[in-house]
């Protein structure tokens, strides 16, 4: 990835030197740094280089060395030049949607990271490289902006903990059948769509997939025998392939022409589109089929490649080789009779080349035409003039036929690397129908629905489920649950519930359902009403975040109030006990005041699900206009509770934290502790809640109350009191104490 800074704008180009993939844009609207740090994390570059303006900035530099871990060198100034001739003179350059663009001069940030990352590629690779032809420039805001938490804690592509694809979304959704389609699907899912259009053509091209089983059986069979053209494209411009590698790439375009007629019979816009512009390739496939054989050696320097009646002259050096075996027996069949020496030898080695054998017993019926030419203890070997010739004729001719094939290979390979932009378009095409084919096989395999795409805000889930809980689970096991959200009376869900209820799980779920549903999937849900987002967010507290390292809560609040400023009404945030990693008041008090900007409308109003452990925040919802109350019920039974995994309204007021310690196995004199504890502390808040009722009519709204401890510690030395047991001197002491306790 190559970046430009000017001012307080970026231009980016990134490439993927393997397959040629070229992307560029640039930055500049608010928030740019923060932006640019979305964009890496949609490329995960393995390397950057920058200019001098940003190379300099010490604190950004830092920032994205601390958040990608990668290697970052400075290019020279005038490698980022804003001149486009060599770009409009070698390369297409195309808008995300496809079409040619004309005007550079409103792209100069972009048109600056482009020259940059071609010179940096020009410097390093040394040859020029075919298969990167075509730059697509887009826009950021065609995609949705997922920040680097949110891909995180999604587990879009990789786990958090070891960063393995099992257990994430993508190993959810990928039944691809080539690498070329698992790359795109793995794109994909890193760039959810927000163009209404562009969603519903891919859910209306994986509906039809889906139903038409006998569609998708063919497709997946041909796809099947598809390699990883891409890759095999890479080698030839890189000039490394080999004839292997061309088998490989005429048998995957040999699928083709099938697959093109397999497409001819469907009837979704996006299907048929693809079948419009997939190029059969059938020049490419016959140049292959007609020059090499089957089954090449790996090794291009040792001939056997060619194919017969390719080429005339490798024909007529073949048969030199093969008719050479026969010539050498008839000179020895014409040897043994001339000389009468019956066990006399042709033979061979590397040393000497061709020679007579005759064992000592005969040496005397030896003419003197032959030259002896080596003794070995039990015979002498010799050399005539005809053998000499015929020597010569048989290795020149292997030798030539070696250099020969050679260039023929290579002519084919400069040929090939001619035809490398249409047979990408190909390959891409062969892409896209693989995801949405995978797409359509998961929907039917997991039981998952067409979401309904709109545009007005609204966020309806009936039946949800998490894609990746509900496949780790025995099937069955997963509870269901709704969803509203909309951008009036239902925008923030405080979530409360105790530990181990599913409150992470429902959130992440509502995310992955339209993060899924934006991507062009279907999603698990018996029906889903998705209003497009245009962001989503999410942070979790810090004590929840293993992954993070030191200074957690610094960061922890760093995203959060990146999440204040970026978030807009048409977003989606997920807070999932923030204020976790500081004190108790500290933490209330931050959530409190959070959870009030957000559902603020003025402010920012985003649609957002907000689960905590503080229960103080259910008085939101009289509160504050937007905010609603919902919790993760659970059933009591006895000493025990049972998980019910439902989403109900209204808050819930009790923890059961020591519950699930229990449940834990913690040693039953600490958990009567503990409710022993527990039960003071909460005829504490019962006394406070009356005082602070009182108080909540005349306070504006959102503003926090704390509790009056010393009052509540006074009541509860109070309560402990058992006036039955105590003697009237015992009365007074206690009455002296108490007194004490609040002067
Ligand atoms: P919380 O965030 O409330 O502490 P989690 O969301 O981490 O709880 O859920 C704890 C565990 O409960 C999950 O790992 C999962 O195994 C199970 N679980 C959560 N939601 C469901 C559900 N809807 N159906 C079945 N099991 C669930
Ligand atoms: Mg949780």
């Amino acid at each position: 990835m190559s970046i430009f800074k000017k001012g307080i704008y970026f231009g980016v180009a990134v490439c993927d030197v393997s397959t040629g993939e070229f992307y560029a844009t640039q930055i500049n609207q608010n928030n740019n740094f923060e932006r640019l740090l979305d964009e890496m994390s949609r490329f995960t570059p393995a390397e950057i280089i920058a200019n001098d303006l940003l190379y300099s900035s010490t604190e950004e530099i830092a920032k994205i060395k601390e958040r990608f871990g990668l290697y970052i060198s400075k290019v020279d100034e005038n490698s980022f030049s804003t001149n486009t001739d060599n770009l409009v003179a070698n390369y297409e350059i195309v808008t995300d949607k496809g079409e040619k663009v004309n005007r550079f001069d409103d792209k100069l940030f972009t048109v600056s990271a482009i020259n940059g990352l071609l010179d940096y590629l020009n410097q390093t690779q040394k040859i020029k490289l075919e298969h990167i032809n075509t730059i697509q420039i887009y826009n950021t805001n065609k995609y949705m902006a997922l920040d680097i938490s949110a891909r995180r804690n999604l587990e879009i592509t990789e786990r958090m903990r070891d960063k393995s694809k099992k257990g994430t979304l993508l190993w959810v959704l990928d039944k691809t059948s080539t690498s070329m389609g698992g790359r795109m699907l793995r794109r994909w899912l890193n760039d959810p769509l927000i163009d209404i259009t562009e969603i519903r053509n891919r859910l209306d091209a994986v509906e039809e997939l889906k139903n038409n089983l006998m569609l998708r059986g063919d497709i997946i069979e041909n796809l099947k025998k598809v390699y990883d053209i891409e890759r095999l494209i890479g080698k030839i411009s890189y000039g490394n392939a080999n004839a292997r590698d061309m088998i490989s790439l005429k048998n995957s375009i040999k699928q083709l022409p099938e697959i093109k007629s397999i497409l001819s019979t469907t009837s979704s816009k996006l299907i048929q589109n693809l079948y419009q512009n997939l190029d059969e390739l059938k020049d490419v496939y016959t140049l292959i089929d007609r020059a090499i054989i089957e089954d090449p050696p790996i090794s291009v320097k040792e001939g056997g490649m060619i194919k017969k009646g390719y080429n005339e002259e490798v024909d007529e050096l073949k048969s030199a080789t093969t008719d050479g075996k026969k010539w050498l027996m008839e000179l020895e069949v014409k040897e043994k009779e001339q000389t009468g020496i019956k066990n006399l030898k042709v033979g061979f080695n590397k040393v000497f080349g061709y020679f007579i054998e005759v064992t000592k017993s005969n040496l005397s019926q030896v003419p003197e035409r032959f030259i002896r030419k080596q003794t070995l203890t039990n015979a002498e070997r010799y050399i005539t003039e005809e053998l000499k010739n015929l020597e010569d004729k048989i290795l020149g001719s292997q030798e030539k036929l070696i250099n020969l094939e050679y260039d023929l290979f290579l002519e084919i390979r400069c040929e090939l690397a001619k035809q490398i932009k249409r047979i990408q378009d190909s390959a891409n095409i062969i892409s896209t129908l693989d995801v949405l084919t995978s797409f359509a096989t998961v929907a039917e395999d997991l039981n998952y629905t067409k979401p309904t795409m709109t545009e007005d805000g609204v966020i309806d889930i009936k039946g949800g489920r998490h894609p990746v809980i509900e496949k780790m689970l025995p099937s069955g096991a997963f509870v269901e649950n709704d969803t509203y959200l909309d951008k009036e009376g239902d925008r923030l869900s405080i979530i409360t519930g105790p530990n181990m209820a599913g409150k992470s799980t429902y959130m992440r779920q509502v995310a992955l359902i339209t993060l899924m549903a934006q991507v062009g999937s279907f999603v698990p849900a018996s029906s889903a009403n998705i209003g497009i987002v245009d962001k989503i967010f999410t942070r979790v507290g810090a004590s929840d975040d293993l992954s993070m390292g030191q200074s957690t809560f610094m960061v922890e609040m760093m995203e959060v109030a990146n999440i204040l400023k970026e978030a807009t009404s048409d977003s989606l945030v997920i807070l999932d006990e923030i204020g976790r990693g500081t004190s108790t008041y500290d933490g209330l008090s931050i959530a409190w005041a959070v959870a009030t900007y957000i559902a603020d409308k003025e402010k920012c109003g985003a649609k957002t699900l907000f689960a905590t452990h503080y229960h103080e925040l259910t008085q939101l919802e009289n509160q504050v206009e937007g905010i609603k109350n919902y919790s993760i019920a659970v059933k009591e039974k006895g000493e025990d509770i049972i998980f019910l995994r439902k989403i109900v309204q209204g808050g819930t007021d009790e923890s059961y934290g020591i519950h699930v310690a229990k449940l834990a196995g913690v040693p039953a004199p600490v958990v009567k502790k503990a409710n022993e504890i527990l039960k003071s502390l909460e005829r504490k808040s019962a006394l406070t809640q009356k005082a602070t009722e009182k108080e909540n009519k005349k306070q504006p709204a959102g503003q926090l109350d704390l509790y009056n401890y010393k009052l509540a510690e006074l009541a509860h030395e109070i309560d402990k009191i058992n006036l039955n047991e105590l003697t009237p001197i015992e009365a007074l002491n206690t009455l002296v104490k108490l007194k004490e306790s609040v002067s």
